[in-house]
Formats: structure tokens, C-alpha cells, sequence
């Protein structure tokens, strides 16, 4: 047992969730957080069936204890369908909790790939991570269509509060056909910018943010504009001084950059285009959820962290039938060492940032010593020495943690 359990000064946010993952989120605590770290948590359980019964206030209450605390770390939680309210038997369809605490935070979602030696990302130049920012706000997410039959016109009409009106037409539309009409908010894009620069400098990373703004005149244009302006008013210095740089590309032009980069970017990216580029960027990377963690970060600097994967249904129906699955904890781990690692930084705690890297450095080694749950087994390279249930790997991190750590053991 610990000899001496690191001692913390303010409290983490601590959010349960659902599942497989809430099974494997409590061994990661039992077995490699608490033996090490006297935790100060305030704990808000969003479980599906607790956010049934307070109607979503836990949720609610969560976030809000975020921007009290500023640092928070959460379970995955399931996002209820209609085959979920009968199920769990609920009162409603509830709203994804994520998307609820990052509305009242105003936050935006980095997911970072974890990267080890023995699983190469597919694109052979990467060899450090790329970052996906994704401004979830506005864009086509939130725009009006029509479709229609003949021929006709069309324009976009601006009425404001005060009366004054703007208008845009349309060419000139020869036949049947579509058209679409999407916004955003100058504050809302400030937030992201704001954001995506606060999250490359508490990870040391340049910035790069890339759009079209030579055909969207406008609407592209004004994205450039702000970011731009965000930078030159609030980051430039620090950046400046921190040797980081912040890049703007034409979004096919940053394509082709990243595809010929070495990685070690925050990729700031329009709702539609993060959409689709988060997804590509997760498995060409490592090739498993598992192996990707998500963060968010609003623009007065709180923070949440969390795994990229969900609550792993199928395995979780497995372990209840008392089988022994071999569910990758990677995720989890890296979701509570980053939040641990935020807490110190933000109250000056050196032990407890040691203590996050060295959890980091454990699990990584793991797996790079070829000691992998199934997923990895598949994507992995080099002589793979055991495939491992979740409790096995958990003991194995436990172990190289005690290594690294020999004074806490
Ligand atoms: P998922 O839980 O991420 O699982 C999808 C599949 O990916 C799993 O069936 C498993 O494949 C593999 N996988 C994911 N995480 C893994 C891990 N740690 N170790 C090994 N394999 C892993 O996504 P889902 O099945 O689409 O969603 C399940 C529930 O999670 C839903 O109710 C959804 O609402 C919720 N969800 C929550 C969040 C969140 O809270 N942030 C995010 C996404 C989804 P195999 O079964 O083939 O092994
Ligand atoms: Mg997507």
C-alpha cells in the first residue's frame, strides 16, 4: 500500500456514467488513482437512470460545478433513444449530456490521439499528435433547406431588431433544385477561437485554422477575420514568446499539409469540416477509440476531460452475463490523468503533475511492451506477448506505475 498519498488543494468535478464504461471507470479509480492520490472529488453521478429521476438537473448542477471548479473529468454516458426509454424505462428522451454541458460552458472539444511505438498512424510522416478542434456551433448543423420543383428565385433576407433590413440574391435558378441558408455568431466564433488558442498553450502546441475564404466571401472571410483578430489582440505575445505559431490555410491547402506534416497542431476546424476530419483523423492514428481522448475547453479556460468512446454497450452486456472482457481502459486513464494533470497545473501541485505523467508513461509502456487488449491486438505491431481482460491490463499499468514511482509504492 502507499507509503504517502499525494495530497490535492482544490476538488475535481467528477462525472459518472453508464456501462462498461462506468465499471472500468471505477477500477481505473479503485486501483490506479486512489492508492496514490488522496482525491478531492465532487462527485455528480449521471448515471441514465439519476438523470431520469432529477430530470436532467444533475446534469445541469455538473456543469455548473465546472465553472466553479474549473477542472472536471467524465464517464461516458449514454445518449437516449427511443429502444433506451424502454430499456431504462424512462421518462423521456433526455439530451446528450455532453452536448448539454458544453452549451453551458461554451466550450469546444479538442480529441487528442494517444500515441504509442507499436502502432504506427497510417500516414507514415506523423509522429506527433494532431489535435481536432471542432466548432460544434451553427454551419449546416442549425440551416433551413427547400427543395423546388420549377424554376424560380430566391433570396436571403436579414430583418434586424431594429428594423433595418440586408439582402443577398441568388443566381438566377433555371429549374427544380435545392438551397440551403446556414449562420453563425460572431460571438460564438470568438469563443472557439479563443478556446483552440487556450488549448495549444496549455499543451504546447502551434494552431492552425483553415477555411475557404476566397469562394465564401463572407461567411469563410469573417471566420478568418476573427480568428485573426483573437490572435492579434489576446495571443500573439504569449505565442510569440512560447515559440508557437498560429497558421491560416485554405482548407484544401491544409489537407495537403497535414497529410505531408510531422502532426503537433491543433487543427481548428468549421462545424462540418471537424465533423468529418475528427472521425478520419481518430483511426488513422491508432485505429481504436480506445486510444483517442477528448477535452473540452471553454474560453475562460475550464476544463473537462473525458475517453473519445462511448459507454461500450456489447461488452458491458458480456460482464453482466459474468464474463471477463477485455475492454481497453487507456482512454479512462489518460481522461483522469489530464484532468489530474490540469488540477496541478492550476493549483501548483508538481507531485500531481509528476503523478499524471508517470500514470501516462505506465500505460504506454503496457502497451508497447506488447501486454494489449483485444482492440490493440488487431492494430498493433511487433510481437504481441498477451492479450489481456481489463483488470489484467489495469494490474500491468499498476505495476509499471509502482516502477516509476518507488517512493509511493
Ligand atoms: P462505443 O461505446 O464507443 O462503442 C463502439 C464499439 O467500439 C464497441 O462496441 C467496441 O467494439 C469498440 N470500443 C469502444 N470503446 C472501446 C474500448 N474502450 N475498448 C475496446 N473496444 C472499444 O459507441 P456506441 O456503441 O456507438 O455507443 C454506446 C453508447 O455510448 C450509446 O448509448 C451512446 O449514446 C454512448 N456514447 C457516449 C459518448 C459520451 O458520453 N461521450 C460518446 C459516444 C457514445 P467491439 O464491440 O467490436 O469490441
Ligand atoms: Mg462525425
Amino acid at each position: 500500500m502507499s507509503v504517502e498519498r499525494i495530497t490535492m488543494i482544490n476538488s475535481i468535478v467528477e462525472m459518472d456514467g453508464d456501462e462498461m464504461a462506468r465499471v472500468v471507470w471505477r477500477w481505473v479509480k479503485e486501483r490506479l488513482i486512489e492508492p496514490y492520490v488522496e482525491l478531492k472529488v465532487e462527485y455528480y453521478d449521471l448515471h441514465l437512470k439519476v438523470r431520469d429521476e432529477t430530470n436532467d438537473e444533475v446534469t445541469v448542477r455538473a456543469a455548473e460545478a465546472i465553472k466553479r471548479w474549473g477542472v472536471g473529468v467524465k464517464c461516458a454516458t449514454i445518449t437516449p433513444n427511443a429502444e433506451r426509454v424502454r430499456e431504462y424505462n424512462l421518462k423521456r428522451e433526455w439530451r446528450s449530456p455532453n452536448a448539454t454541458i458544453r452549451e453551458i460552458l461554451d466550450g469546444t472539444i479538442f480529441r487528442a490521439p494517444i500515441m504509442v511505438k507499436n502502432i504506427a498512424p497510417a500516414v507514415r510522416f506523423w509522429r506527433k499528435p494532431i489535435v481536432v478542434a471542432r466548432h460544434a456551433f451553427g454551419d449546416i448543423y442549425s440551416g433551413v433547406g427547400i427543395r423546388f420543383e420549377e424554376a424560380g428565385e430566391a433570396e436571403v433576407v436579414f430583418r434586424s431588431s431594429s428594423g433595418k433590413e440586408l439582402r443577398a440574391k441568388l443566381p438566377k435558378l433555371t429549374g427544380p433544385g435545392v438551397l440551403q441558408a446556414y449562420y453563425n455568431l460572431d460571438k460564438s466564433i470568438e469563443s472557439f477561437a479563443r478556446s483552440s488558442f487556450k488549448y495549444a498553450l496549455i499543451n504546447n502546441l502551434d494552431v492552425w485554422f483553415a477555411a475557404k475564404e476566397t469562394i465564401s466571401k463572407v461567411y469563410d472571410a469573417r471566420f478568418k477575420e476573427v480568428f485573426h483578430e483573437v490572435y492579434e489582440r489576446e495571443f500573439k505575445e504569449e505565442f510569440e514568446r512560447r515559440g508557437l505559431k498560429y497558421e491560416y490555410y485554405l482548407i484544401d491547402d491544409a489537407y495537403s499539409r497535414a497529410m505531408r506534416s510531422e502532426g503537433g497542431f491543433v487543427w481548428a476546424t468549421k462545424n462540418y469540416d471537424g465533423d468529418v476530419l475528427s472521425d478520419m483523423v481518430a483511426s488513422a492514428f491508432s485505429g481504436s477509440l480506445a486510444m483517442m481522448t477528448s477535452e473540452l475547453m471553454s474560453p475562460e479556460g475550464h476544463y473537462m476531460s473525458e475517453a473519445a468512446h462511448g459507454t461500450v454497450q456489447r461488452h458491458y452486456y458480456r460482464y453482466l452475463k459474468g464474463e471477463k472482457t477485455s475492454t481497453n481502459p487507456t482512454a479512462i486513464i489518460f481522461a483522469w490523468s489530464k484532468a489530474l494533470r490540469r488540477r496541478g497545473e492550476m493549483d501548483g501541485l508538481r507531485d500531481l503533475i509528476t503523478f499524471a505523467e508517470a500514470l501516462e508513461a505506465a500505460t504506454k509502456l503496457t502497451i508497447e511492451d506488447g501486454m494489449v487488449t483485444q482492440d490493440l491486438a488487431r492494430v498493433c505491431e511487433g510481437p504481441v506477448k498477451a492479450i489481456l481482460t481489463t483488470e489484467e491490463f489495469i494490474e500491468a499499468v499498476r505495476s509499471k506505475l509502482n516502477a516509476l514511482l518507488p517512493h509511493r509504492r
